[in-house]
């Protein structure tokens, strides 16, 4: 069992230096096949002993191996959060379509996650993706129907799940430009970004993963604030949030939601 543990974590790890490549080029447009990847600093192609996944950047004492160039400890980071993120989804799901979605969505979501830090966008061509993706587990759940994941074996509950995360951030999208007559209250990608999310957890789960979202995102929000990092009128990306939110969801959503029920039914 364990040797399935550490095949998964180091699938992660792979997966996660993709991450990094997704995190670097979509946002500018890049090809994320052409050209290989090289040096930031000196522009010197990697080779393959520089691309091993976390060990190339401690082997090389996170400098670049020509001009001595810092990398930033994020690459391994990413790799490392990847690999974590897979083994979680494994413990919980094993080898099952579950996982392999699920393993799919939260590899487009990282990148997601880590762009919107930096650039406050959503790209269209990952939302775009991680729908192609929900597509193909809809049309696999039609056929094989995964109650356990979904709450029921109705075919249409993952389509339904298109509306009720993406419905709610328009209305506060609508609502917040009306009230503040500014565009970025709540951004157009993340009300795009919730729709293959619902798809890939079902409407039930879509609700849950947006309450977890906006907790999440009240919690961090008012820590930033109280400690002085952030200034009460500066905004925080959501997409990182609902990325969490989409990830706690898929991995505990079920005892959440019933915690959650039962917690108001006393
Ligand atoms: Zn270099």
């Amino acid at each position: 069992m364990a040797a399935f543990y550490i095949f998964v974590f180091i699938l992660g790890l792979v997966v996660g230096s993709f991450v990094n490549v997704l995190i670097y080029r979509v946002p500018v447009r890049k090809s994320i096949v052409t050209p290989p990847s090289s040096c930031v600093s000196c522009g010197k192609r990697l080779t393959a002993r520089d691309l091993v996944p976390v060990f190339s950047y401690i082997f090389l004492k996170g400098k670049c191996r020509h001009c001595g160039e810092r990398i930033s400890p994020r690459y391994p980071l990413v790799e490392l959060l990847t690999g974590a993120v897979f083994v979680i989804l494994f413990a919980r799901f094993g080898f099952t379509a579950p996982f392999l979605a699920y393993a799919y969505l939260m590899t487009i979501l990282i990148a997601v996650f880590f762009i919107d830090i930096d650039h406050r966008i959503i790209p269209n061509g990952l939302v775009l993706a991680a729908l192609a993706g929900g597509l193909v587990f809809f049309i696999w759940n039609c056929v094989n129907p995964h109650p356990q994941v979904f709450g029921d074996d109705k075919w249409w509950t993952p389509l339904a799940g298109l509306l009720p995360g993406s419905g709610f951030l328009l209305l506060v999208a609508i609502l917040g430009s009306l009230i503040y007559r500014t565009e970025d209250a709540m951004g157009m990608g993340d009300v795009k970004l919730m729709a293959p999310i619902g798809l890939f957890l079902g409407w039930r789960f879509c609700i849950t993963a947006l309450v977890v979202s906006v907790f999440l995102g009240g919690l961090v929000s008012l820590l930033l604030v109280l400690t002085g990092i952030k200034k009460r009128k500066d905004t925080v990306a959501f997409g990182p949030f609902i990325v969490a939110g989409a990830f706690v969801t898929m991995t505990w959503g079920r005892e959440i939601t019933e915690w959650f029920f039962n917690y108001i039914n006393t």
